[in-house]
């Protein structure tokens, strides 16, 4: 006898381009809009996971801003920003959802942290 096991598949997505992936344990349930200096810029919709659970891959570009706690990561080519790396000892990372397939942008809470002082 077989025993045949289904395997769920990650979530995952991609920039525009195609070139730079990203892959998380689920879909976020709440996503976060943060009205900083950059992520208003970015228009970013960030999902926050355990830093070795998300994976970022392909030609990435790094932006590091500020005190240099957080890089973010971008598409070489097509300039999508994907998410960002901590530079300091932190726990998580930030996926921008908006790269990820499937992502249902209406049926996600939504975080919106005004403070856009830095
Ligand atoms: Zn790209």
């Amino acid at each position: 006898m077989v025993e045949v096991i289904a395997r769920k598949q990650m979530p995952s997505g991609s920039c525009h381009c195609g070139s730079a992936k990203v892959s998380v344990p689920r879909l976020p349930e709440m996503v976060t809009e943060c009205h900083c200096t950059i992520c208003r810029r970015y228009a970013a919709l960030w999902a926050y996971y355990r830093k070795e659970d998300v994976t970022f891959s392909g030609p990435l570009a790094v932006y590091v801003r500020g005190r240099g706690h957080i890089a973010f990561q971008r598409c070489a080519d097509c300039g999508c920003v994907i998410g960002w790396l901590p530079r300091i000892e932190y726990p998580e990372r930030g996926v921008n959802a908006r790269m990820l397939d499937d992502f249902d942008v209406n049926a996600a809470a939504l975080v919106v942290e005004e403070d856009a002082s830095e």
